[in-house]
């Protein structure tokens, strides 16, 4: 119920000239041990959707047009942007009236939220006025295609854990470097010694104080895990007796009238033969969601699912995360929220006296919210400890 992608398994990346003809590294594990992976939709951006919306049945307007559009405005308005512009400051002005090929349109201000919400929710699991203007755009993904795991993403820790002494079920409480060696310690009262400690865990966590440092971690480190935002998306899994919705469509959209909680599922039918949907949620929702119970949650995205279709069936199974409850993430994936800057992610990362070293998703600025930029970072730090 985390992620599902591998965002891109072609070479390079658009506008990173250090990864041109490389692959995406959790592409190349998958690679070297015959792990199995599956193609969502040819190319990016290119999947079949399906928009359905609140004055009932299909939408006739042209969505993707209006998108483009948008990040289009979006180009221009990030150039003038400063580090406490937010998202939402920019794209309030966004214009309502565009110009389109067949002359003037005047777009409906519910399919403008829906763009909005559609582009800061899936791609920063967070709302416009955190998410900061300047620094949209710059977490990047591989070219090509995007696949996904037939038989779990899980594959990708177990293939590299081999070989590995990995102790499970130990919650870190307290990290000591004052002295030569650091000490990792447990809940239990464990005690772990090392030369060096790489901390993992994620930004909420930091943030969280659920581990403590002897010293305290520098102000300017503090500062930055402060700055840097923590984004929230959960998923609601539900599976059916049969399929009632359009079977060849990879995603179907609901644009509500401003309430935009249940607006992108996934067809899982199209990739698994299982008649299954997968529902998103991200943001404030996210958050509202995470303090209902399942029941709640399931009946709220089933009303959705019977606006688009009121043949919907009740389902059979679900599967629900809750990442804000997840007491080891409390978050999805991070961003960078307004007044941080790329520095704050390079700040996080830095080392302290070359005995505690920094890695995941939220100190790769390049690579921030994703997988691959978690396993970057975990190789740039390796590498970082064997130079030192
Ligand atoms: C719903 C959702 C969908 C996503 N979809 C995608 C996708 O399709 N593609 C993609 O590339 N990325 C996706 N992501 C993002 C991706 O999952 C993360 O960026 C990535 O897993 C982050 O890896 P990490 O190693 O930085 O942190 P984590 O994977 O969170 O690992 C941190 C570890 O620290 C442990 N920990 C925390 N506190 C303690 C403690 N006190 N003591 C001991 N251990 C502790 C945790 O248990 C966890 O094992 C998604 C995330 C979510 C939530």
């Amino acid at each position: 119920m985390g992620a599902s992608w591998i965002h891109g398994i072609g070479k390079g990346v658009q506008g990173l000239q250090e990864w041109k003809n490389k692959y995406n590294p959790l592409y190349q594990v998958t690679l070297e041990n015959n792990i199995k992976t599956l193609a969502t939709w040819k190319e990016r951006d290119n999947g079949e959707y399906l928009f359905y919306w609140y004055k009932g049945g299909e939408m006739t307007y042209d969505v993707g047009t209006v998108f483009k559009l948008f990040q289009n405005s979006l180009e221009i308005l990030q150039d003038k942007a400063n580090i406490n512009t937010s998202l939402k400051e920019m794209y309030s002005k966004f214009n309502l009236t565009q110009k389109t090929s067949s002359g003037d349109a005047k777009l409906d201000q519910n399919i403008k939220d829906y763009t909005f919400a559609h582009f800061c929710g899936f791609e920063y699991a967070a709302d416009a006025d955190q998410i900061s203007g300047k620094y949209i755009s710059n977490d990047y993904l591989f070219l090509g295609p995007e696949h996904i795991f037939p038989d779990g993403y899980i594959q990708i820790p177990i293939t590299l854990a081999k070989d590995l002494n990995v102790i499970l079920n130990q919650k870190i409480t307290h990290i000591d470097y004052s002295g030569e060696y650091v000490n990792v310690i447990t809940d239990n009262g464990q005690i772990f010694e090392a030369n060096r400690v790489i901390v993992t865990v994620p930004l909420a966590i930091l943030k969280s104080k659920m581990i403590t440092f002897t010293p305290q971690l520098p102000q300017s480190k503090q500062d930055s895990i402060e700055k840097m935002g923590t984004g929230l998306m959960d998923k609601l899994y539900l599976e059916f007796q049969d399929v009632f919705w359009d079977e060849e469509a990879d995603w179907l959209y609901y644009i509500s009238d401003g309430n935009v909680k249940w607006g992108i599922t996934l067809n899982h039918y199209q990739y698994t033969k299982k008649p299954a949907l997968i529902l998103f949620n991200f943001g404030k929702d996210a958050r509202e969601f995470s303090e209902l119970s399942d029941e709640d949650v399931i009946r709220s995205a089933m009303e959705t699912l019977r606006i688009m279709y009121p043949q919907a069936t009740d389902y059979v199974k679900y599967y629900r995360s809750n990442w804000n409850h997840d007491q080891f993430a409390r978050q999805a994936y991070s961003f960078v929220k307004v007044g941080a800057t790329k520095e704050d992610p390079l700040n996080i990362a830095q080392d302290i006296d070359k005995k505690i070293y920094f890695a995941g998703e939220h100190t790769n600025f390049n690579f921030i919210g994703s997988a691959h930029g978690a396993y970057i970072s975990g190789i740039d730090v390796a590498s970082k400890i064997i130079d030192d």
